[in-house]
């Protein structure tokens, strides 16, 4: 699923593309929202694109917003007369709209956003702006790095489990932000193993996945994004951090801390890839 970098890196592209625009018409396919909410997207500009965790809101002028989770497979394509020349990922999108397009916004300035979602997992909420925060998957949102993730907070999170750390880093109550891939990352790069309680690591240890958490997102944004299943920027283009990954997807592989052995295990469910000589 699409992690912190990811829908960074959409919300970049939103923000630099739609801010300003102003939706002049909403076409549905398909039930991803009531058809009655419609009325307050059109005719409103859009001043605002945030990130949330994975969860992305559009602003609008009037007072409503968008809020979206893209879940597995959603996908935010922008075309308009300054990305003429700019084609989605053939593989990935491909031409649209397409059968996987939810909604079509049609804006002014001769502007389109298509929203794709093969699954159909995504949600889309029209809300108030001043209710966005009550929505319960933003509520539930823990503090997040770059953001207001202070190490005290991690350190206790960290302590205070007792399942596997790994676990611990993926809890979007815990930690906003963090999914699979940079699970992995991070623990590898600190040397910690995926599978070890969080209440049994070290200060020292829990300092330097702290400080290897922000590394790997860093590297995440750095690259536009990992692209696994369908993930795109908002010009439906591919990002670049699979071809970057330190474990994930490199069980059978040399580890680039150690030269040891990268393995897969599944980990409460989820393929947790490690390297048993350096991360102990
Ligand atoms: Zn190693």
């Amino acid at each position: 699923m699409p992690e912190l970098p990811e829908v960074e890196t959409i919300r970049q592209g939103l923000e630099k593309y739609l801010v300003g625009k102003k939706i002049i018409g909403v076409k549905l396919k398909g039930f991803i929202l009531p058809p009655s909410q419609l009325s307050h997207l059109e005719g409103g500009r859009t001043v605002a694109v945030k990130r949330f965790g994975k969860g992305l809101v559009i602003d609008l002028n009037n007072k409503y917003s968008l809020a979206i989770h893209i879940k597995l497979t959603g996908q935010f394509i922008y075309k308009g007369p300054e990305t003429e020349n700019i084609t989605p990922s053939k593989k990935l999108v491909g031409l649209v709209p397409s059968k996987f397009t939810r909604i079509i916004f049609k804006l002014d300035k001769n502007a389109f956003l298509y929203f794709n979602d093969v699954r159909k997992f995504a949600w889309v909420k029209v809300v108030k702006t001043d209710e966005v925060k009550n929505l319960p998957f933003f509520k539930g949102l823990g503090p997040e790095p770059f953001r207001d993730l202070r190490f005290e907070h991690f350190k206790r999170v960290v302590q205070k489990s007792k399942g596997a750390v790994k676990a611990v880093l993926m809890d979007q109550k815990k930690i906003g932000g963090v999914g699979n891939i940079y699970a992995n990352d991070a623990l590898n790069l600190a040397r910690v193993d995926p599978r070890r309680k969080g209440s049994g690591l070290d200060n020292k240890e829990i300092e330097k996945l702290y400080e290897t958490i922000h590394e790997v997102l860093k590297r995440g944004l750095k690259y536009g994004g990992a692209t696994e299943l369908n993930y795109v920027n908002a010009l439906g283009q591919s990002g670049k951090y699979q071809e970057h990954f330190l474990t994930y997807g490199r069980q059978g592989q040399k580890c680039y801390n150690c030269g040891g052995t990268i393995k897969k295990i599944f980990l409460a469910g989820r393929g947790t890839y490690f390297c048993e000589d350096c991360q102990k």
